[in-house]
């Protein structure tokens, strides 16, 4: 796979790429492209994951970030705009481009992150767990704020002018609102180059989120991969919720569903409400208890227009995901009063993976109860909560506690907003013309290489798989 067009960074070139997160991994999303004195940075993601990895976001920037002019979002996932705080902690102050979704949702989502390390910090700080003098949070609101300062939200389908040398365009990609693929055009003494950034591509089929357009030709393309080697299970998951809510009703139960806060929350609240105005379900009380799923949901609403359906063309006034029957719950009292209520009803809250947050509170409230059954969406990562209950255990510890698992559990697979393997080469059919060179990142090994062997052997395209902060010539 490898190819010799490797160069060690810090040698001059006319355009440069530089792969400085997403690269052997997936998260930590961060691509420098460099055109003689022009720099665009394209995500700026935070590592997560194992502490080799979230330790990276502790490391100087190998670039200097007041020399960028500009950085581009791709969409508000935290692995995509994390860094953005320490970037400009780190002497970053220009624009900060995304869509309008993605730069309110930025909003969300980093004060919820600096609201995370601030409080982890503290915890540390309070039990002495921390190997340094002093724990630190990685940025803390005041970061956050500072960084949402910059955001110039953009639409879709129109070149942007950065500098002279460089200018991008951004183009629906589905995965979650606002989300887009990135079309970086170079110019350098009248040699063009367009260089696409495939961003999370999303899934076909999805009930809310639009589709993936049809990329744009382009001369180099940088494609994700994280599901290059692997195919979703076929599930529709408004079956598996049919059957879900009728049971729920029938034996006046609870269904506790752990949701991720943005995008997987609206899905399924819109799954639910779209069953019951359509009779395939009862009417059934929604509740979602999370500050940020809430937070979330409003700009899910306030751009109605921007996912599959209208979200207000449909079933009366108001949006969709609001309204009748779906009650949020901001406050914390709102949250504890949950601990007394009786079914027919489903209860909604974060985190996804079940690694902290409210729905910790309604585990240890309800694990012992057979008739309560707990539907885990999508894909539970090890050493989570999460992956423990998908896995049949018969009792688990939260918060020092022993809790026996009666209750039901069962797993949902349909709600993935990744591409898998097949959704990923559909993505890409339409493109006629060859790129001159394919980089696959974000994706474990093992999948970049199945989609780098796939590309090579079906359309002889020329692929190579990049090392964390290394830099190849464009040319
Ligand atoms: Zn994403």
């Amino acid at each position: 796979m490898r190819s010799p067009c490797a160069f060690d960074t810090g040698t001059y070139r006319v355009i440069q790429l530089s792969f400085h997160g997403a690269a052997g991994t997936v998260t930590g999303s961060k691509y420098l492209l460099t055109v003689n004195g022009s720099k665009l940075l394209i995500d700026c993601g935070m590592f997560q994951g194992p502490s080799r990895f979230r330790q990276l976001n502790w490391d100087d920037p190998p670039f200097d970030p007041s020399e960028l002019d500009a950085v581009v979002l791709t969409h508000t996932h935290i692995d995509h705009i994390g860094y953005l705080p320490r970037l400009v902690r780190h002497g970053f102050s220009g624009p900060v481009y995304a869509t309008a979704p993605t730069a309110d949702m930025a909003r969300v989502s980093l004060l919820d992150a600096a609201h995370i390390q601030e409080e982890d910090a503290d915890y540390r700080n309070r039990k002495r767990l921390s190997r340094h003098k002093k724990a630190l949070p990685l940025f803390t609101k005041e970061d956050a704020e500072e960084a949402l300062g910059l955001m110039k939200p953009v639409p879709y389908d129109k070149f942007i002018e950065v500098t002279d040398e460089i200018s991008f365009r951004m183009h629906v990609v589905g995965h979650v609102l606002g989300a887009a693929s990135v079309l970086c055009r170079l110019r350098d003494n009248g040699n063009r180059k367009d260089v696409l950034f495939s961003g999370d591509v999303g899934r076909y089929g999805n009930p809310l989120t639009k589709n993936p357009e049809p990329p744009p030709e382009c001369d180099y393309l940088v494609c994700e991969s994280t599901y290059g080697g692997r195919m979703h299970e076929p599930e529709d998951p408004r079956a598996v919720f049919i059957d879900l809510i009728n049971k729920t009703a029938e034996e006046k139960s609870v269904l506790l569903i752990p949701a991720f806060a943005v995008s997987r929350t609206q899905q399924i609240t819109y799954l639910l409400k779209e069953l019951i105005r359509h009779e395939m379900v009862p009417e059934i009380e929604i509740h979602i208890d999370s500050p940020m799923a809430i937070s979330a949901t409003e700009i899910y609403c306030k751009y109605a227009s921007f996912h599959k359906v209208d979200l207000e063309k449909l079933g009366g006034p108001g949006c969709v995901l609001e309204g009748k029957n779906v009650h949020l719950c901001r406050k914390r009292k709102d949250s504890k009063l949950l601990n007394k209520l009786k079914g027919p009803a489903v209860i909604m809250s974060s985190s996804g993976m079940l690694t902290g947050g409210r729905i910790m509170h309604h585990l240890m409230n309800r694990l012992k109860d057979p008739t309560t059954t707990i539907a885990l969406a999508g894909f539970m990562a090890e050493g989570t909560l999460g992956r423990r209950l998908a896995e049949g255990a018969t009792e688990v510890r939260i918060h020092k506690q022993t809790f026996e698992v009666k209750a039901k559990v069962v797993t949902m697979h349909g709600l993935s907003g990744h591409a898998d393997f097949y959704e990923l080469l559909h993505w890409l059919e339409p493109l006629k013309k060859e790129p001159t060179k394919v980089f696959l990142t974000h994706g474990e090994e093992s999948q970049s290489l199945a989609m780098a062997r796939h590309f090579q052997r079906e359309r002889d395209w020329e692929t190579y798989i990049p090392e964390l902060h290394e830099t190849v010539e464009l040319n």
